[in-house]
């Protein structure tokens, strides 16, 4: 079968997948083989099954953070914050900062966070005390009142980015670099030959190729099966005891939605664009109607965005209830019949913003009645795995951690080039075995 334009019979680099990773590794590539005179763009194709920012990448809240508990992910970050930062305007990036508000049973961790943040010279403030995180978040707002926070951690780097307006600009610094792009191309098969990677068979036609970049995001599962990996690995705990049989990848509903009102409406004190907020709390949680929405740990995160129209933002995933083997994760995102937000999250979402801000008392009809959120493929311990496998393989596997991480895709190219990258080996598959594992904080979220 012919294949659209520009489909070669062989090409050095393939990357599938046109969301954030294989986008920045595939501009990347291109920028390091110019400057090493070891080649160029016309040695990487990144193919996609659908569009640039089909998959997640498309649809992320698209906040960009600082603020984790295991140091491999802090120092990750910094470096990714750091690509954001190198081109605003062409990645749509807002650097309006980050702020988490949190309640005493999890002032140790933010407060490692913090020590180390200043440790990698990373810009944050501290307030702790009830009192002092009050009056922090009240001259921020002035219409705070979330009762119960004891510790504030404000990083002042990092902010949020337009999802698909970032994946075109990425896309374009790619392209200008003489990377093609080729969509409706669907990887359906993976040629294996000596434990190598040597074809990659599409609906499109057959490409030949000396190194493979897979950067598929949910679809991680399926590249994986057909690399031969398999569906259970075996994982140490912490108490040194090696368990097999664990499920390789398992799926969470990221629930995220919009409260339909002016974006303009949720400014600071004077009237500037506010940090993005992430409020962790255990104080009881109240609907409009005043029910009790629950009386568990809770957490959030809003922002105001005019992309989305609105307020926006999300809270704790939930498990889709299915072994992932089972998860039918086409058609993706709002389009999906089974994986979309339930009604359930704008009860809860809507009310925590009004148990916080006073402007948003009695906003609740305001929230956007559509589909919205999307499924994420986690690993065994949530974090993210980049490593080679089959030789000349490389899986990008975020763990759903990843639009923020702009960055990888500078690191995976140097890799692929021969430059081990320090950033990159906690991230490395042995450490399942291994025991390697990343420490694991009290945040109800599985990515902090
Ligand atoms: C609702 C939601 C909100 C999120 N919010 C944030 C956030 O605020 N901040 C953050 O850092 N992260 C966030 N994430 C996580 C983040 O979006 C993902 O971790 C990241 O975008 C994954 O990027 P990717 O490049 O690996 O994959 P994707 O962006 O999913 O791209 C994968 C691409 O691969 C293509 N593809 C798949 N299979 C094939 C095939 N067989 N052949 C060819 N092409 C194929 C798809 O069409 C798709 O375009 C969120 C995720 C979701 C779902």
């Amino acid at each position: 079968m012919p294949g659209p334009p520009g489909l070669p019979a062989a090409v050095r680099f393939i990357v599938i997948g046109a969301g954030v990773h294989g986008l920045s590794t595939a501009w990347h590539l291109a920028r390091q083989l110019r400057d090493r005179g070891t080649g160029d763009g016309s040695d990487v194709v990144v193919l996609d099954k659908t569009a640039v920012g089909a998959g997640a990448s498309g649809i992320a809240c698209g906040v960009v953070r600082n603020n984790y508990f295991q140091p491999a992910m802090r120092r990750l970050m910094a470096h990714s914050v750091s690509v954001w930062e190198s081109e605003p305007s062409t990645f749509s990036y807002h650097p309006v900062g980050y702020l988490q508000a949190a309640p005493e049973s999890m002032r140790a961790g933010v407060q490692q966070i913090y020590a180390e943040q200043q440790g990698i010279g990373y810009s944050s403030t501290l307030v702790e005390g009830e009192a002092a995180c009050q009056s922090y978040l009240e001259d921020l707002f002035g219409d705070w009142r979330g009762e119960g926070i004891t510790n504030v951690l404000h990083e002042h780097r990092g902010g949020y980015a337009n999802n698909l307006a970032s994946m075109h600009g990425l896309a374009s610094k790619a392209q200008a670099e003489g990377v093609r792009i080729l969509t409706g191309v669907r990887v359906t098969d993976l040629e294996l030959s000596a434990g190598a990677v040597r074809a990659v068979h599409t609906n499109a036609g057959t490409v030949f190729c000396e190194q493979l970049v897979i950067a598929v995001g949910p679809w991680v599962r399926d590249l994986w099966t057909m690399l031969e990996l398999p569906a259970t690995v075996s994982v140490r705990g912490p108490d040194g005891q090696l368990r097999s049989g664990v499920e390789m990848w398992r799926y969470l509903l990221l629930q995220e939605g919009t409260l339909g009102v002016d974006p303009g409406m949720f400014t600071d004190v004077h009237g500037g664009m506010p940090p993005v907020m992430h409020v962790d709390s255990d104080a009881p949680l109240y609907d409009e109607d005043g029910e009790l929405v629950t009386d568990e740990m809770w957490g959030v995160y809003y922002k105001p965005d005019f992309s989305f129209g609105g307020v926006q933002g999300g809270s704790m995933p939930v498990e889709v209830g299915k072994p992932a083997a089972e998860v039918a994760v086409d058609p993706y995102g709002p389009a999906s019949p089974e994986f979309v937000v339930p009604a359930e999250f704008a009860r809860m979402w809507t009310a925590a913003l009004a148990h916080c801000h006073g402007r948003f008392q009695g906003t609740r009809h305001l929230y956007k009645d559509e589909h919205s959120g999307g499924l994420g493929c986690f690993t065994p311990d949530s974090f993210p795995v980049f490593d080679t496998f089959r030789q000349n393989a490389f899986v990008i596997a975020d763990s759903n951690h990843g639009y923020k991480m702009i960055g990888v895709g500078e690191l995976v190219a140097k890799e692929l080039l021969g430059e081990p990258q320090e950033l990159l080996a906690p991230f490395h598959f042995d450490r399942y075995e291994r025991g390697a594992l990343h420490p694991t904080s009290s945040s109800p979220f599985p990515w902090s």
